[in-house]
């Protein structure tokens, strides 16, 4: 029976709140698959399972599947899409609220996440694996075209921003395949991308802590020159801030958003030696 029968059938109301734009192309989804590099090793984390159209094509080329979904009422649905798929499970709650070090140590090493993300979620779903995954080796989601852009951006770029600089410090990340709103359903106002972010390559930092508020500092307002982001954000006199982008070789008057990843990760170790952030 077709994914959509079964939704029918179970009486299954879309919720626009938990961002339920759902795919059922099987060329698509055999392709996101691929996109993925899911094989018979592959252990796949998905947020997000839906009616299940990807965790099935996932569960067919994957050693295990572990998927989340917030929505309890797809119990039903996905009882009879995942019939035979012995090798998915499916966890019926929050994703963001999960503890993540124990997940963690279920998944095992070299774990791959690969979903079709509820958009309202995107940017907190994909930092947490930025900020907390340890045993991650790839991150492959759709996404709205114009976050996707935001990604992979290059500095002085109206697109770069905060999320770029996590990436890049973790590793590297392309837009892989587009995907038109017409093959979701119900059909969302945007068009989307698949994205894939692979672990490692990245640069070191001294202090992750430090290098998340320096970023969030260089981009506090776009307008404005680091010297003055700094100073409002840390409480400096201007001579202070024009040391400490001395210090970091960064010229004067510029904006933070010109600065690469690298070169911000540079300062966040400065300001870290020099104990003005901890
Ligand atoms: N994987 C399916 C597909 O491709 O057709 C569904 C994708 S749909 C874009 C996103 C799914 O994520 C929805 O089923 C929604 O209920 C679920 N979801 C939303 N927020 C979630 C969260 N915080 N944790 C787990 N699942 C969530």
């Amino acid at each position: 029976m077709e994914i959509s029968e079964i939704l029918k059938k179970n009486g299954f109301a879309f919720k626009k709140q938990f961002g339920q734009n759902f795919i059922s192309d099987p060329n698509l989804l055999d392709a996101i698959v691929h996109d993925a590099g899911v094989d018979g090793e592959t252990t796949v984390l998905e947020i997000g399972a839906g009616a299940g159209a990807l965790t099935r094509a996932l569960s067919k080329a994957a050693k295990r599947v572990v998927s989340y979904e917030i929505d309890k009422t797809l119990a039903p649905v996905l009882s009879e899409t995942l019939s035979g798929c012995e090798n998915a499970e499916i966890v019926f709650r929050d994703f963001l609220r999960e503890d993540m070090a124990a997940l963690e140590r279920d998944l095992g090493e070299g774990y791959a996440v690969c979903a079709n993300l509820p958009y309202y979620v995107t940017t907190p779903v994909v930092l947490r694996f930025l900020e907390e995954a340890e045993r991650c080796k790839s991150v492959t989601v759709m996404v709205q075209e114009e976050v996707a852009a935001r990604f992979s951006a290059k500095e002085n770029t109206p697109e770069y921003g905060a999320i770029t600089a996590a990436i890049a410090h973790r590793g590297t990340c392309k837009t892989v395949r587009k995907v038109p709103r017409t093959m979701f359903y119900p059909r969302p106002n945007v068009d989307s991308a698949v994205v894939r972010i692979d672990f490692g390559g990245g640069f070191e930092v001294v202090s992750e802590k430090a290098f998340r508020e320096t970023v969030r500092i260089a981009f506090l307002s776009r307008r404005k020159t680091l010297e003055n982001n700094l100073i409002h954000a840390l409480h400096i006199s201007r001579e202070r801030a024009k040391e400490l982008l001395a210090l970091a070789d960064v010229a004067d008057g510029v904006r933070g958003e010109t600065l690469s990843p690298a070169r911000l990760g540079k300062l966040s170790d400065i300001l870290f030696e020099l104990k003005i952030i901890n």
